[in-house]
């Protein structure tokens, strides 16, 4: 397929590329230095046999590590019918700079497996995963202390488990095996509040920008997030959160979800966690009640709205509908939905973006919580929630007895309660999610050549990344 100017569409990771070109610009970065970060480090294909109902069949997969800057790499293992090797080298790329950006300090990395989860048996799906984490393994592009996957399309915690599982069967030695991925069940080493935490995060940072009263201008809105009209594509695991969050906790109008199979529009606002319930039981979105199914979910993207929210995979907007998409703000909480051709057709007609390796970093951001807990071997909060409780009820008499005025009561259930893990997991979440916006608003604030949030979030990512080349130097 060419586009309009007559070249081939460029490829997933030229996408990525071409964006962070923009900064490399603007920060005036060495071309060889700039050629370091941007190069993939190494990229593993394995193809490995595994018997199902009696036959052999062969499985292929990759890890790419695009950065070891900072160990371990990170990043999600997808399983879908559409990953390759670019694609995995993309996304891989696209973590360095998520990393970088939300300041986790580890490399960037993805894996992929070319399968279609849905045609397998449960046990299939381990005997395949366990294999894949086998090959990994051995090969070195898998350990807590170089290479650490996490859930990405496709999977979820029931693989991480079998992947934990494998390397501590291989490495019984390494007293920190159950860092070697996260996104686990609680019950096998997981945190609590990973698994919200990407959509979670999304609204975090949607919080974030209206609560600047000249981005919310530039974007050419008015008033708070409340009463937004929301389009959400993908009710994946991503979407789901940030769809119910906004609905339930910030007052939004979900006009819109788009599935697979269409999509559902109600100009009232939709029910998120009705419609989860829905496709949990019927497998698809079609006869949902409450709400105007239509079959060519994709054409919705156009609809009118205030905000969209591509949160299903890669190259939703492209030239041939950015021309049509109504919404003021984009917030991208897949990885790469917009690729560069049609970024540059958005960008010049002044529609704000907020860019994935910002957006969907809460997910990245609590797995190093994760990481960070299992190496430390216990929960976070275990050993001050009772102290703090203890403390806010001191604080609590004493007020008391100096006012002799009674407290309202929520007010002294807020005092005298300590934090549990997932209370302190929001907070780390929140905190990040806001001082990342806060770093990618400085960078255009004072920076002429900058005006948009994708590029001023590759400037932070590369400032950053650049520093530790230059420092350290290259041998
Ligand atoms: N797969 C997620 C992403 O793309 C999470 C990665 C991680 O937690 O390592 O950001």
């Amino acid at each position: 397929m060419e586009n309009e100017a007559g070249s081939a569409p460029l490829s997933f990771t030229e996408s990525v590329n071409h964006m962070a070109d923009r900064a490399f610009e603007v920060l005036d970065i060495d071309p060889g230095i700039a050629a370091a970060i941007k190069a993939c480090t190494a990229t593993l294909e394995v193809n490995f046999p595994v018997e199902i109902n009696g036959e052999i069949e062969v499985f292929t997969g990759w890890r790419s590590v695009h950065s070891s800057h900072r160990l371990p790499a990170k990043g999600g293992i997808r399983y879908a019918t559409i990953v390759d090797q670019d694609e995995v080298e993309a996304l891989a790329a696209l973590m360095t700079y998520k990393c970088a950006i939300v300041d986790v300090p580890f490399g960037g990395s993805k894996g992929g497996l070319l399968i279609d989860p849905t045609k397998y048996s449960r046990d299939d799906m381990q005997k395949i995963t366990r294999r894949f984490a086998r090959e990994l393994i051995r090969k070195g592009f898998l350990s807590p202390a170089t290479n650490v996957p996490a859930p990405d399309m496709g999977t979820g915690e029931r693989e991480m488990a079998w992947i934990a599982d494998t390397y501590k069967h291989l490495h019984p030695e390494d007293v920190n095996y159950s860092g070697c991925v996260t996104g686990k069940p609680v019950a096998h080493g997981g945190i609590r509040g990973r698994a919200e935490a990407t959509g979670r995060g999304v609204v975090y940072v949607m919080r974030e920008f209206f609560r600047h009263d000249d981005c919310v201008a530039d974007a050419g809105f008015t008033g708070g997030l409340g009463g937004k009209r929301v389009i959400v594509q993908g009710l994946g695991n991503v979407g789901f959160h940030a769809a119910k969050l906004l609905q339930e906790e910030d007052e939004c109008l979900v006009t819109a979800i788009i599935e697979k199979d269409g999509a559902l529009v109600n100009e009232e606002g939709l029910n998120i966690q009705a419609i989860r319930d829905y496709i949990i039981e019927n497998k698809t979105i079609i006869g949902y009640p409450s709400a105007r199914h239509v079959a060519d979910g994709k054409s919705i993207l156009e609809m009118d709205c205030d905000i969209l929210i591509p949160a299903a995979m890669e190259g939703q907007i492209t030239p041939e509908n950015a021309e049509q998409i109504k919404a003021a703000l984009i917030v991208e909480a897949a990885n790469g939905p917009i690729t560069f051709e049609a970024d540059e057709i958005l960008r010049k007609r002044g529609v704000a973006i907020l860019p994935d390796a910002y957006v969907n970093a809460g997910g990245v951001t609590v797995s190093y919580f994760e990481w960070v807990r299992n190496l430390a071997h216990i929960r976070f909060g275990r050993m001050e929630r009772r102290y703090d409780e203890m403390r806010g009820g001191h604080m609590l008499s004493a007020i008391q007895s100096m006012t002799e005025q009674p407290i309202p009561e929520w007010i002294q259930k807020e005092l005298v309660q300590g934090a549990d893990e997932l209370d302190l997991v929001r907070s780390g979440l929140d905190d990040t999610m806001r001082l990342s916006f806060q770093q990618i608003k400085a960078v255009m604030d004072s920076n002429d050549k900058v005006n948009d949030y994708r590029t001023a979030s590759y400037v932070v990512a590369i400032d950053k990344i650049s520093r530790s080349y230059l420092d350290i130097g290259v041998y």
